[in-house]
Order: structure tokens, then sequence, then C-alpha cells
């Protein structure tokens, strides 16, 4: 049976009209800052790897604390993860890839097909990128690190990921099985809980159809027990356990 855990690393404040498609709010805004631990399976699974120290300074990001230390605090080690999941690769999902030094990635195509691609050089999606991480993708796929995928996927009995596009152009999110329901971690597919259940799409996004649809397939995966984990939601902390400081058990 597996277990699945909410490790934040840091929190940032912005206000609504930073971050909501349309919204007129200045309204203040906190985002937290997570990964998320698998375990109860053969082996951990870890779903995105956060970032280092530099982004936290460069960014004024407080409150950082390294993803492999809550890791480790949630009892894996970081050289003991063999698989990462990647939702997508803006910074605060792929940036920290270094701290889980024997992982395989496993990445949507079109999300490296995106980053690697002709608008990177665009000021709109370069701001969430971290481009020294981002080359790192080359020579990680050269030295067997990196697992390209296409579309829906079992990663291990009842552990599957989902590409849904919308806010990058490879986005997935993951669902787990658990005796109380099916978890969905959405991970940018809805930053909110707010997205999610009004509809509410947010500003950064390749495709507004895609970023809707998705959110509808969040509902449908979900089902009646409503297991969602939504990806920069401090109220993950109230939905779910509070472990102890910085670790909410889902499931
Ligand atoms: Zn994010």
């Amino acid at each position: 049976m597996y277990q699945v855990y909410a490790l934040k690393y840091a929190e940032r404040d912005l206000t609504a009209c930073q971050f909501f498609y349309r919204e007129a709010s200045h309204a203040p805004l906190t985002l937290h800052y997570y990964v998320w631990l698998i375990l109860g399976g053969p082996h951990p699974i870890l779903v995105d790897t956060g970032f280092l120290d530099d982004e936290a300074r460069a960014r004024g990001i407080r409150n950082y604390v390294s993803p492999a230390a809550m890791v480790e605090r949630a009892g894996i080690k970081p050289g003991d993860v063999p698989i990462a999941l990647i939702t997508h690769l803006h910074y605060d999902h792929w940036a920290g890839h270094s701290l889980f030094p024997r992982a395989e990635y496993w990445i949507q195509r079109d999300e490296v097909a995106f980053w690697t691609g002709p608008f990177g050089r665009y000021e709109a999606f370069r701001q969430s990128a971290n481009p020294d991480a981002l080359a790192r993708l080359v020579t990680l796929n050269y030295a067997n690190r990196v697992r390209i995928i296409e579309g829906d996927r079992e990663v291990l009995p009842g552990l599957r990921v989902h590409r849904v596009g919308g806010h990058t152009a490879g986005l997935q999110i993951v669902t787990v099985e658990t005796g109380r329901g099916t978890v969905v971690l959405t991970s940018d597919a809805s930053h909110f809980y707010r997205n999610v259940e009004t509809r509410q799409p947010v500003q950064i996004m390749t495709s507004l159809p895609e970023m809707l649809a998705a959110f509808e397939t969040i509902h449908t995966l979900a089902g009646a027990e409503r297991l969602i984990v939504a990806g920069h939601d401090p109220e993950v902390a109230d939905r779910f356990e509070r472990v102890e400081p910085g670790i909410i058990k889902i499931v």
C-alpha cells in the first residue's frame, strides 16, 4: 500500500494579479514549494526535485530548505531514490535534480522538446527556466539518466503519470491508487485549489484549452474521494495530515 507525502521546501509572496489569469485583485498570495514522495512500493518514487539555494536567493524566495534535506527527514536518503518523475521543467521542479544523484528522471517528450526548442529565447518562457539545469538534460540523457516518455504511462502497479500540458507543453500529473482512493498529485496543473475547483487559469501557460481540459482530467481521475493535492497551495497542510513542520501526509 502506498504512502504519499508532500514535502514543503520554500515559500514565496506574490499578489493575486501577478499570478491568476486576468485577475485584478492585489490581494496577497503565498506560494508553497513542494516535492512529493511516494513510499510503500519496491522503492521510493520522488515527484519533482525542487531547486538549489542559489535560486532561492536570486528570486527572493524565503524559508528555503534543501529538498534533499526534506526527503531525508521523511526517512529516505537522497542517493536511494531510483526514479524521479518530473512533472515539468520549470526551475522549481527541475533545477534541484543534482540533489538526487542516482535518480532516473522521467520527463514527457513534449516537455523536453519545448525547453530545447525555439521558444526558450523569449522572456515570457525564460523567466520560468534555469538554463544551466536545462542544458544538463543532454548530458544526463547520454548518461542514461533521462527516460523520455509520451502520454500516459504506468510507473509501478497503481502508480501512473498522465500528460496534460496546458501550463507547460508536456506537463504531466501523477496518480497513486491507495486504500482510501486515488491520490492526484496535480503539480502545476493546479497550483491552488482555486484553480481546479473554479476552473481558474494561471498566467503562465503554453495552451489555455489544455489547461482547462486538465482541470476536468484531475476531477475525473480523483473521483468521489477527491484526494487532490494542489501544486503550490499552503492549504494542502490543512486538508491533509501535518506530520511535522513541512511534512504533510496525504495518505
Ligand atoms: Zn511550480
